[in-house]
């Protein structure tokens, strides 16, 4: 019998592949394709995928024996295996790398422990339901709220309960007729016990349910008819569609560019093609999902890392198979999928800088590496937003992308109008007693009396980025970062935003004594805490990193404030994302000169989409909005664009910054981070690393410099960063880097060194 060996690529940042024996047998059924266990060191076992069977014994080593064959039919083809060698080469990593990022965790181990772990990660949220004697006609039970006179807190959520199941419209991505536990008890204030007694009573019954609620019992949908706009924005879009690859649909917030995402995959997917829609966010996924499954219904597949395991292996195979699913929605890592026929990739957000991974590796762009996996199946591209990034929109200038537009409102919802309040003048008149200027102020309570809804932006978590104290300035850092903890009121901590370090708040400063060190700056806590002292009465959400932690938190919440449970949300860049409110009469941006400051050749591009974004979510219906811009520095040309909504005017003007110093789309960037345990090994590898770039590179070779927050969990950093020009290979470029890397660490000082790559860093 031939000895048969096979090749398997290892989740790994390795090169290459690794070799291994293939027992008799595996050897009649195994493929290129398949997953297979090997064993790795003394006493590992990994999975990876089989890149090529052969009969070469390989020169060197003795080899090991694989130890399961994990698919019968191959999970990828060679087609995926070279879009993912594209995104390797061009991001400067292994195709390890690569498959451990496109590989869902339960892919990895054998289909039994997945099993296993199934049950382990299967997210399973609790549901009340009427109980079993109401459960057809729960409006039954509002028979029976008079005799529950004496248990006055259980008649109360009884109501809640009750009010939730018979306002429930049908469009609501809640759980069929039950109302989810968690969001009842916060709802109805009462507590478990209470809502014990009532299911004790027959009266409510609790279902533990996959967290991900079942969407199957729709009926189908036709796509929304179109308006006149939306009809001419889709001809053009097809238009467009017949002379480029790529096209740029510009369009308003709530113009209906989701409606029209919607009608050209159901068109794809007519012609028997596979379409593929990227949303920044997994939590954008769950509330788009809802949209494209009424039209799409079992052909539409869901993929994020949110998911558990079998969730995404089922995907995972149905977008493989001739006849699986058709339509796959999903965040990044849905463009590593094994499509075998793609028609259409739509980009939705195309400006989000989420799209862009950045640690671990692969430090991919997925809008970017969507465009190429589109090219690579002959099908076409769509990237959709109300604020195009520089890079698109400049292609669409030198006429490489088509261009669409849609700048009508869908229902005659008109622009919100935005004024930039002038906090330095208030502060010089004495009248900026507070984070919320006097404008905002009296915006805020005309919006409360009109019943309408308020948006704060503040893009910074906690309550204070720092305390200080007010006699030495003494200010409490990280120990193993360098940077200033940030104070969260709501837990009494400090804590590190970098590594997730924590320690209590002092009462006394630590080096001089003095009581109380104070905060200095403001975060959402704060925001928080103001407008509760100045609006008693009237309830918010908060909605940052720290709230929205917990998986389905981010739906919750908006899901909250979208019934009108909050008057005001508050929060980070998050509210700028994706959402529809058509009660929100009135946006506030606490802070702009800080996001104006941040110390990027990005923060003025960052600066007016996030504005933009965010002054989007207001006034989307029957009534205008207002945005309110609090800056010190109203005169500011990107705050000038925001307040005129002169999308062109920001992008000539920051187009000349970028072609006077050749940043991207002027040239392509680099960025590369040397890390290490000891400051003065990491900071004589950069040198010695820019030294032997020098030559290659000149003055286009920037640093090697110290970046703002120096150290990160105890290892310290040096960055360097090269420009290219577009006329460059940048091919030539990395591969003449990555030769240098050999050099650096065959030098035995340097050899611990880490020196990681980001390509096109956002
Ligand atoms: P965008 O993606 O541009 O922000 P959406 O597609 O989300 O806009 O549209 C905003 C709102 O208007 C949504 O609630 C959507 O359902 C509604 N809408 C837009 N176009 C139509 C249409 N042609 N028919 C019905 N509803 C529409
Ligand atoms: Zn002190
Ligand atoms: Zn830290």
């Amino acid at each position: 019998m031939d000895v048969l060996y096979a090749d398997v690529l290892l989740p790994l940042p390795l090169e290459g592949s690794f070799t291994y024996l293939v027992p008799p047998v595996f050897q009649p059924s195994l493929a290129v394709g398949c997953r297979v266990l090997v064993p790795l060191g003394a006493n590992k076992q990994v999975t990876g995928v089989v890149m090529g069977l052969h009969g070469n014994k390989p020169a060197k080593g003795r080899l090991k024996s694989l130890i399961d064959q994990l698919d019968t039919e191959p999970l990828l083809g060679e087609e995926t295996l070279a879009f993912w060698s594209w995104i390797a080469a061009y991001y400067c990593c292994t195709l390890g790398e690569v498959m451990n990022a496109a590989l869902p965790a339960g892919l990895k181990p054998s289909e039994a422990d997945a099993d296993q772990l199934d049950r382990g990660t299967q997210r399973l949220v609790d549901v009340v339901y009427p109980g079993a004697e109401y459960a057809d006609s729960p409006e039954l039970l509002l028979e029976v709220l008079p005799q529950l006179t004496k248990a006055k807190k259980q008649a109360h959520l009884l109501n809640v309960f009750l009010t939730n199941m018979l306002t429930h419209s049908s469009e609501e991505p809640i759980l069929q007729k039950g109302i989810e536990k968690r969001t009842l008890l916060d709802q109805s204030n009462a507590t478990g016990a209470q809502l014990k007694a009532l299911v004790e009573r027959g009266l409510l019954e609790i279902r533990s349910i996959p967290a991900e609620p079942s969407m199957e019992a729709q009926p189908l949908q036709a796509p929304a008819l179109l308006n006149e706009p939306q009809n001419k924005a889709l001809a053009s879009i097809n238009d467009q569609f017949n002379q480029y690859p790529v096209c740029l649909l510009h369009g308003y917030t709530a113009s209906g560019k989701t409606e029209l995402y919607i009608h050209l995959i159901k068109d794809c997917i007519e012609q028997g093609k596979q379409a593929l829609m990227l949303v920044p966010e997994i939590a954008l996924t769950t509330q788009l999902a809802y949209r494209l499954k009424r039209v799409f219904g079992d052909e539409l597949g869901i993929y994020h890392s949110g998911l558990n395991v079998r969730e995404r292996l089922d995907v995972w195979r149905q977008v493989g198979r001739q006849n699986g699913c058709k339509v796959v929605l999903g965040a990044r890592s849905a463009v590593l999928l094994p499509y075998h026929n793609l028609g259409l990739v739509v980009v939705d957000e195309e400006h989000d800088s989420s799209y862009k991974q950045q640690d671990p590796a692969p430090r991919y762009h997925a809008r970017n590496a969507a465009m190429v996996l589109a090219a690579r199946h002959g099908a076409k591209t769509l990237l959709g937003t109300a604020t195009p990034s520089l890079e698109s929109y400049a292609h669409c200038k030198a006429g490489r992308y088509g261009l669409a537009e849609l700048f009508f409102r869908y229902a005659d919802a008109s622009l919100p109008r935005v004024e930039a309040v002038d906090t330095k003048d208030l502060k010089r008149r004495k009248k900026m007693k507070s984070l919320l200027s006097p404008p905002l102020l009296e915006a805020m309570e005309a919006a409360f009396e009109a019943g309408d809804q308020v948006i704060l932006f503040q893009n910074r978590r906690g309550f204070a980025p720092m305390v200080t104290c007010k006699v030495c300035d003494w200010v409490p850092k990280c120990p193993q970062c360098d940077v200033a903890l940030t104070y969260h009121k709501y837990h009494g901590r400090l804590a590190c935003h970098y590594c997730g370090y924590e320690e209590a708040l002092p009462t006394r400063c630590p080096s001089c004594g003095e009581p109380k060190p104070s905060p200095l700056g403001f975060g959402t806590e704060q925001v928080e805490e103001e407008v509760k002292v100045r609006f008693p009465g009237i309830s918010t959400i908060r909605m940052d990193t720290d709230t929205t932690r917990a998986s389905g938190a981010f739906t919750r919440l908006l899901d909250r404030f979208q019934k009108g449970e909050a008057q005001v949300l508050i929060g980070t860049q998050m509210v700028s994302k994706g959402l529809d409110f058509s009660r929100v009469r009135v946006v506030g941006v606490l802070n702009a000169d800080q996001m104006l400051a941040f110390p990027d050749f990005r923060a003025h591009e960052r600066a007016f989409q996030l504005m933009a974004q965010v002054g989007g979510r207001g006034g989307r219906r029957d009534r205008q909005g207002l945005v309110i811009v609090q800056t010190g520095r109203p005169d500011n040309p990107v705050i000038r664009h925001v307040v005129n909504q002169d999308f062109t005017a920001f992008f000539n003007e920051e187009m000349m910054v970028r072609q006077l110093f050749g940043y991207p789309p002027y040239g392509r960037i680099i960025h590369l981070s040397f890390r290490h345990i000891d400051q003065q090994i990491v900071r004589q590898a950069a040198l010695f690393y820019a030294e032997a770039c020098r030559e290659r590179f000149g003055h286009r070779l920037l640093g090697p410099d110290q970046p703002q927050v120096g150290r990160v969990r105890n290892q310290y950093r040096q960055s360097l960063l090269l420009k290219l020009g577009l006329d460059e290979s940048a091919a030539d470029a990395k591969c003449f880097l990555l030769q240098q890397r050999e050099a650096l660490k065959a030098d035995a000082r340097f050899r611990s060194v880490q020196l990681v790559f980001d390509v096109d860093p956002v």
